[in-house]
Order: C-alpha cells, then sequence, then structure tokens
C-alpha cells in the first residue's frame, strides 16, 4: 500500500511495506524547500525513563540532561498530538524514542494506534529487556508485529547482536544498528563493517547508520570526527565490501564531500537528504513540546519548545508560526547545515 501527495509543487510517494519515500516538486529534478502541509515524519518522546543497558545510565547520554524527572507519553496524549500534527494527512511515519523498553505501559498501545491510522511507526532501542512479557507475549514481538524499522544502539556488541538476530529472525526486514561516530569510535566503526560480514548474528542486517556525534551534553568521552582520512576510509571499506550504510541527516554535507568524485556517486547522491528539522520533520518531547530536533531541545532560541497538545490550529500555531518560520529560513539560508552544532 502507498500513501500519495499530489501537488504543483509538492508531492510525494510512500511505501508502507518497504518505508521507500520519494519527494518532488514540479518536476522529477526539484526539491521542494519544505511541506506545506506538516511533517512527513514526527520523532516522538514517549519515555524518558532508562536504567542503561546494563542496569546504569550512560554517562554521556545526550539525553541526561533533560532526562532527570523520568516520564512517560500516555497513549492518550500521543493520539493528540498524532491527530493535531496530521491535519492534512502528510503524516507517513513517526520515529519513537525509548529508553527502557517496558517503561512506558503504553508502548504496544501506541504502536497499535499508529499502524490503525497509518502511521508507520519505528523504533530504536538499547537492545536490553526486550524479552520482558506485555499482554502475554514479549516487547521484542510487539515490536516485530507493528514497527516497519527498528534500530539497535551499539553500547555492546553482543547485547546489539543478539538483539538484531532476534528481530530478523521475528521477519523483520528493516532491522538496523545504530552507530555512534566520533574521533574515539571510528576504529569500532570500521570494524564494525567486518563484524557484518562475518558475524552470522548480522546476515540479514538491513544497514549500519552512523550517528555523527553532537555536543549537546558536556561530555568528556566524545568528540566530532576531525580525521577525514579516517572517515573516507570507512566510506570506501563499506563500498568496497557492498555493506549497506546510513548516516544521520546531519551529516549529510560531509558525506556528499567525501563520495564527490566517485564512480558511483550519481547512484547515491537522490538518497542523500541533508538536515530536515522543521522542513519536513519534528521532533516533540514527552512534555508534547514542539522543537526542530532532539539536539535543539533546550538550546539556544530552543531554551522553551511549542505546546502542540494545547495549541488551536497546529498549522498556524506551530508550523507557520513565527519562530518555525525563521528557523526554517535560517537552515535554508545555510544550505541545510546544522545551525547549532559543527557535525
Ligand atoms: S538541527 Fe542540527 S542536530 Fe538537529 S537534525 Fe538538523 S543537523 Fe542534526
Amino acid at each position: 500500500m502507498k500513501k500519495v501527495v499530489k501537488g504543483l509543487t509538492y508531492n510525494f510517494v510512500f511505501d508502507y511495506e518497504t518505508g521507500f519515500f520519494a519527494r518532488w516538486g514540479k518536476t522529477h529534478d526539484d526539491d521542494p524547500l519544505y511541506s506545506p502541509g506538516g511533517p512527513e515524519i514526527a520523532d516522538i518522546e514517549i519515555s524518558t525513563i532508562c536504567s542503561g543497558p546494563f542496569g546504569k545510565r550512560c554517562t554521556f547520554c545526550y539525553k541526561n540532561d533533560t532526562a532527570l524527572i523520568e516520564k512517560n507519553m500516555s497513549l492518550k496524549t500521543f493520539q493528540t498530538i498524532i491527530e493535531k500534527i496530521n491535519p492534512k494527512g502528510f503524516l507517513c511515519q513517526v520515529a519513537l524514542g525509548v529508553g527502557d523498553v517496558d517503561a512506558n505501559p503504553d508502548l504496544v498501545p501506541i504502536l497499535r494506534y499508529c499502524r490503525e491510522n497509518k502511521v508507520v511507526p519505528n523504533i530504536t532501542v538499547n537492545g536490553a529487556r526486550l524479552e520482558e512479557i506485555y499482554e502475554g507475549i514479549t516487547y521484542a514481538e510487539h515490536i516485530a508485529k507493528y514497527c516497519g524499522a527498528v534500530s539497535v544502539s551499539n553500547y555492546d556488541d553482543n547485547l546489539c547482536f543478539n538483539a538484531i538476530k532476534r528481530f530478523t529472525d521475528l521477519g523483520m526486514k528493516q532491522v538496523n544498528i545504530h552507530q555512534l561516530l566520533s574521533s574515539q569510535t571510528i576504529d569500532k566503526c570500521i570494524d564494525l563493517l567486518d563484524k557484518v560480514l562475518n558475524d552470522s548474528r548480522l546476515e540479514k542486517l538491513n544497514a549500519v547508520v552512523f550517528l555523527s556525534y553532537k555536543n549537546k551534553t558536556k561530555c568528556d568521552s566524545f568528540s566530532l570526527l576531525q580525521d577525514d582520512i579516517k572517515y573516507n576510509e570507512l566510506i570506501t571499506k563499506a563500498f568496497e565490501k557492498n555493506i549497506s550504510i546510513g548516516f544521520d541527516s546531519c551529516g549529510a554535507s560531509r558525506f556528499i564531500e567525501a563520495i564527490k568524485g566517485r564512480n558511483n556517486y550519481k547512484d547515491i547522491i537522490d538518497f542523500v537528504e541533508p538536515c530536515e528539522s522543521g522542513l519536513f520533520s519534528i521532533y516533540v518531547n514527552t512534555d508534547g513540546l514542539f522543537y526542530p530536533c532532539s539536539f535543539t531541545e533546550s538550546i539556544g532560541e530552543w531554551k522553551t519548545g511549542i505546546d502542540i497538545v494545547n495549541c488551536d490550529d497546529f498549522m498556524k500555531d506551530v508550523w507557520f508560526s513565527d519562530r518555525v518560520v525563521e528557523w526554517r529560513n535560517k537552515l535554508l539560508k545555510n544550505n541545510r547545515n546544522c545551525p547549532v552544532y559543527k557535525v
């Protein structure tokens, strides 16, 4: 089944089964600057409760500063948000943010609600507590039943690879590893490509998605990867070994720079989308507050968010509000490079 939006200057097609999404403007070569009908994808934090993958909070987690008071989003609040942010039916997918997979008792009802309302839920998990039981079956089984894609953050090879196998054994096709890309982890990133080829638990992995480090927290353990030679080595190795990789949109410019001049440049460039926060996507925290993306929450002009739950008209009060239009213009003027962080 597909969702198709047609207009003079903005069009898209979204495939509910594969997650394939293509957007174009007046012609197929045009790239619309932003969505005129609200977000296509929403990153929604439905829980800040996390005891860490090994029963201890990760010191480097960028959520640490905002999650001192642990909260869950209720199904009712979630429903209100989806109804408000989707007045024109442009919303295709949500990316759900959780800590402990079993912390929010409404997680499964939220996944179910998404499917019933033709919005594909995707989730990122830390790999732990997947065998906890809800309504007679495990969280792993619920995720496999409802989610389009699942990503497992790589805190530990065994925890991560076992979780990947669990999900692929359950028949999921879009199962990814989320791997932090930083000065301290680049060698681990390069080694991970060998593991993808050699570890049988990763046989049906969809892709490794590298997430660029951003210094949101005052963290001494990680720093931005400065070494372009290593960065290029990572990409070259993935191409040579034919391993599927992805990146967060924050690092798109760097990736484009790295693939310039390569034979496969033309094949790849259409799949690269630079930062789309506030243009095509939004972030909503557990309080139902809008921010362009999770990394902008409580930073600079986004010290406070915009209340979605209590807004009267999302398009007027949020999507085309002065604050969001100003953000959008700033991002577009910056060629969709991050206006907040050096990435
Ligand atoms: S605003 Fe910056 S951190 Fe946020 S998604 Fe865009 S590039 Fe990434």
